[in-house]
């Protein structure tokens, strides 16, 4: 029999191994495996706590982030290997940086943190900046990838944890964004900006619900007859201030905060709704309706929008939805299985903005794309460019041969019709035939013509 005293010596000794266990497993937990800085939850935690401190005890917190300037073109071109090297040798440069009252956090992807006091915050970012310049050797190869650092201090800037993180997230967006310096901080120009979001967001909160936010619509017509078969929904905003707005005004905005699936759901029922009796009375066949890159990051988008167009009685083979080429840029795997689904109820999938930067091709064989929509850029050289016209025309070559159907948008003279007509171009869209108008006004358009085809039809 063991005596007790070996009992318990044995029992501490099984508790000490159990509590080691226990801080590794809590520290992994914390840990980024790939650079062994803290993670982004740890990350969270830890400034949550620092505000606190400084806040009872009257200091301040600047909060670093940092962005990998080329990281994704690296990435590409290098291979994931090289680009996980990469990321773990910038972590041990902040690390190596950090003074050890300072928290250096990798937040994911090629973004990371520091956490410092306010003091003397240019003199730290420029520090960052030129640690990060520094080229690297991966597999014997020089990169640069450098660095773009935003920064915000609390409590002058911010006065919560959250504020802080969005406001140095903002003052690392415009550096990105305006190329110069690498470094910037949240300042007057960005609190304005900041203001303004705030202020349109509680705007569009308030717009939604009273239905300030409508369809209009753009007739497409038949290339062949100039006859309206479709029309394309777009969104105006009724503001009782500001008059009528354009989704420019709002739609980047909305997308931001996060708004503009509330905003094309709102906009998508009123236009079914509105279209569905011009379908079933024969004056159109086709409605088509735009959605945002982000909500095909909703993993219930599709189901949604068959589940409200069911309540509407719009058939879903008269729908089309037109997504943009961004989508390819995100989360393709969700967006294909959105763009399945929406196929297999009958809905037609075109592609926005066709030849505008980023055309994939591969997209196009690899997805259920019945129509491709030439952007206006493209449309608005075809008659006075004779190498726009001849790509153009290549285009709708391809298209043809894959068995998608086009329409070209933006046409706004006689001059591109013609040749559109003449390359084989489908359908068209554009103020030669008309401006988007309101539900009613479409509403008259579509009967006057059909009175018209009636009065031909007789004659
Ligand atoms: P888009 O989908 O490329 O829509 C075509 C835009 O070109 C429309 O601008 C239309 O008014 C304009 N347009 C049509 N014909 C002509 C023409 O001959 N000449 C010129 N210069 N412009 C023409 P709009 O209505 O301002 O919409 C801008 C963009 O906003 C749309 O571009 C679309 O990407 C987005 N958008 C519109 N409605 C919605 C919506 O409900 N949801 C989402 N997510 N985006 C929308
Ligand atoms: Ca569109
Ligand atoms: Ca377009």
């Amino acid at each position: 029999m063991p005596e007790s005293s070996d009992i318990t010596a044995g029992l501490i000794e099984r508790v000490a191994e159990l509590e080691a266990e226990r801080e590794l497993t809590l520290r992994l937990a914390q840990t980024d495996s790939l650079t062994g800085l803290v993670n982004r939850g740890a990350f969270t935690s830890a400034l949550v706590e620092r505000l606190e401190q400084a806040r009872a005890e009257g200091g301040s917190v600047a909060l670093f982030v940092a962005d990998l300037d080329r990281f994704k073109h690296l990435n590409d071109t290098l291979g994931h290997h090289a680009g996980d090297l990469l990321l773990a040798e910038v972590g041990e440069r902040l690390r190596t940086l950090a003074q050890p009252h300072e928290l250096v956090a990798r937040l994911g992807g090629d973004e990371f943190a520091l956490i410092s006091d306010g003091a003397d915050v240019a003199r730290r970012a420029q520090a960052l900046v030129s640690a990060l310049g520094q080229p690297h050797s991966i597999y014997g190869r020089v990169v640069a990838p450098g660095a773009s650092i935003g920064v915000a201090v609390f409590p002058d800037d911010a006065p919560d944890a959250a504020d802080l993180q969005r406001f140095a997230d903002m003052a690392l967006y415009r550096v990105k964004t305006r190329g110069g310096r690498r470094w910037s901080a949240f300042d007057a120009e960005l609190r304005a900006e900041n203001e303004r979001r705030r202020t349109l967001e509680a705007e569009l909160r308030r717009a939604l619900p009273a239905g300030e936010i409508v369809p209009w619509f753009q007739p497409v017509v038949d290339s062949a007859d100039g006859r309206t078969v479709g029309v394309e929904v777009l969104a105006r905003w009724n503001h009782p201030e500001q008059g009528l707005l354009s989704p420019a005004a709002f739609v980047p905005a909305a997308e931001e905060l996060g708004l503009i699936g509330r905003i094309d759901e709102a906009v998508f029922e009123a236009a079914c709704r509105r279209a569905a009796p011009w379908v079933a009375e024969g004056l159109i066949e086709l409605v088509s309706c735009n959605v945002s890159p982000r909500d095909l990051l909703d993993p219930a988008f599709s189901r949604k929008l068959i589940g409200r167009l069911q309540q509407t009685e719009l058939p879903a083979t008269a729908l089309t939805v037109e997504i943009t080429e961004t989508f390819l840029l995100q989360d393709l795997a969700l967006s294909r299985r959105h763009i399945e689904r929406l196929a297999a109820k009958g809905v037609k999938i075109a592609l926005d903005d066709f030849g505008m930067g980023y055309s994939n091709v591969r997209a196009l064989m690899n997805l259920p794309i019945d129509t491709v929509k030439l952007d206006r850029t493209l449309i608005c050289d075809v008659a006075k460019d004779a190498r726009v016209a001849k790509l153009v025309g290549a285009m709708l070559h391809a298209a043809r041969a894959l068995g998608v159907s086009i329409v070209a948008e933006g046409v706004e003279d006689q001059g591109q019709a013609l040749f559109l007509r003449a390359a084989g171009c489908d359908r068209m869209q554009g103020y030669l035939f008309a401006r988007p108008m309101p539900g009613d006004e479409m509403d008259a358009q579509l009967r006057a013509g059909q009175h018209v085809l009636k009065r031909r039809a007789r004659a």
